[in-house]
C-alpha cells in the first residue's frame, strides 16, 4: 500500500516539476537576443569540388549556423539566404537590395542586429554600401571565411561566432556596420583586404580597428570617427572606376564619358596627382557634366589638395573635381553613385561628401 501511495507522489511530482523545468528552460532560451544571419556566399560557404578542382558554393544557412558550436547558448539564431555566390560576383544593385533586406530586418523589434556573411573579395564594398544606405543603426556585423568548410582548421565558425557575439555585446553598439574577420573588429568605411590567402587580412590601416573579440568579450579601442548617410536609391547610375599610370594619355577617360558615365573615380597617383593629359581628360568629363572623385593608388596617407601644377590635386579641385580623402576608389565609387542617385543632387552638396 505504501508503495503503491510512493509510487503515486513521485509520478505526481514528475508530471508537475518536468513541465516546469522545461517552461524554465524556453523561458531563459527567449530571453536571449534574437541575431539573424543572411547569407550571401563566399568562401565561407564554400568546398572543395573534385569536378573544378576548387573551391564552390556549397553550404546553405542553416548548415553554416550548424557547425558553429555554442552559437545557441549567446542568441536564439534565425538565418535569411539572400544569395549564394563568390563575391566577386556582387554588384552595387546586390548590394542595394540587400541593404533594403536588412533593414526590413533591423526593423523588426525583436531583432537584435544582423551578421551578413559574405565572400572577402568584395565585402569591405558591401558592408561599406550598407553603412551608408541603411537607416537603422542596430549592430551589423559582416563577415567570411579565408579558408572554406573543407579546409584544416576553417576560421568561419569561429568568425560567425565572434559576429553574433558582437552584435549581442553592450560595448559594440554604436559602431553601425563593421566586417569582423579573425577577431579585429573594423569600421566599414576604412576596413580593406591585405592578403589574398592569409586569416589575418582585413585592416582598417592608419584609423586602426574598432576593438578585439577575446574570451567572449568585446574589448573596445575605438569609435567610428565618420559616418555618411544617404537614402537608399531605388537604381544606381553607371560611374566607372580607371586607373592611371605612368604616360597614361587619358583615353579610356574620354572613352567611358563618350559612352555615358554618369561620374568617374580616377586613381591617381600619391596624394591624388595625375599627369597633364590625364588632368585634360577630367577637364574634358568636367565639361560634359560628368562628376570626377580622384582617389589614389597608395593604400595609406588619403589624398588631398597638396600640390598646385597641372594634375596636382589642388589644381584638380580648382578644375572642379572632387578628392576622395580617406576613402579607397571602390568605396568612393559606390559613395558617389548612391550620391548621385539623389534626386535633385548639387555640385554643393557632393563637396561636403568628399
Ligand atoms: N573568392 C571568395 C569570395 O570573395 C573569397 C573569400 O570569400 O574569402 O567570395
Amino acid at each position: 500500500m505504501n508503495t503503491l501511495c510512493e509510487r503515486l507522489i513521485i509520478v505526481s511530482l514528475i508530471i508537475i516539476i518536468l513541465p516546469a523545468i522545461a517552461m524554465s528552460g524556453g523561458a531563459q532560451e527567449s530571453a536571449l537576443p534574437k541575431v539573424v544571419v543572411v547569407t550571401t556566399g563566399g568562401t565561407i560557404a564554400m568546398k572543395y569540388d573534385p569536378v573544378t578542382g576548387g573551391v564552390v558554393p556549397a553550404v546553405s544557412g542553416k548548415d553554416l549556423i550548424a557547425a558553429v558550436p555554442g552559437l545557441a547558448k549567446i542568441a536564439r539564431i534565425e538565418t535569411c539566404e539572400f544569395s549564394n555566390i563568390d563575391s566577386s560576383q556582387m554588384t552595387p544593385e546586390m548590394w542595394r537590395r540587400l541593404s533594403a533586406k536588412v533593414q526590413q530586418i533591423l526593423e523588426r523589434e525583436d531583432v537584435k542586429g544582423v551578421v551578413v556573411t559574405h565572400g572577402t573579395d568584395t565585402i569591405a564594398e558591401g558592408a561599406f554600401f550598407l553603412e551608408t544606405t541603411l537607416v537603422s543603426t542596430k549592430p551589423v556585423v559582416f563577415v567570411g571565411a579565408m579558408r572554406s568548410a573543407s579546409e584544416l582548421s576553417p576560421d568561419g565558425p569561429a568568425n560567425i561566432y565572434n559576429a553574433v557575439l558582437q552584435v549581442c555585446a553592450a560595448e559594440a553598439q554604436t559602431w553601425g556596420v563593421t566586417v569582423t574577420m579573425n577577431q579585429f573588429i573594423n569600421s566599414a568605411r576604412h576596413v580593406r583586404k591585405d592578403e589574398t590567402t592569409n586569416v589575418q587580412t582585413f585592416d582598417s590601416g592608419e584609423y586602426g580597428f574598432l576593438g578585439y573579440i577575446v574570451a567572449d568579450r568585446v574589448i573596445p579601442f575605438n569609435t567610428v570617427w565618420l559616418k555618411q548617410k544617404l537614402p537608399l536609391p531605388d537604381s544606381l547610375p553607371r560611374v566607372p572606376y580607371i586607373t592611371t599610370f605612368a604616360g597614361d594619355d587619358g583615353s579610356l577617360i574620354r572613352y567611358v564619358v563618350d559612352r555615358g558615365a554618369k561620374g568617374l573615380v580616377v586613381e591617381g597617383v600619391g596624394a591624388g596627382n595625375v599627369n597633364k593629359d590625364v588632368f585634360a581628360a577630367i577637364e574634358y568629363a568636367l565639361a560634359k557634366a560628368v562628376p570626377v572623385v580622384v582617389a589614389s593608388r597608395v593604400r595609406r596617407g588619403g589624398v588631398y589638395a597638396l600640390y598646385g601644377d597641372t594634375g596636382g590635386g589642388s589644381s584638380l579641385v580648382k578644375a572642379g573635381a572632387f578628392l576622395a580623402g580617406d576613402l579607397s576608389p571602390y568605396k568612393a565609387r559606390l559613395l558617389l553613385m548612391i550620391a548621385l542617385a539623389q534626386p535633385g543632387m548639387t555640385k554643393a552638396r557632393l563637396r561636403t561628401l568628399f
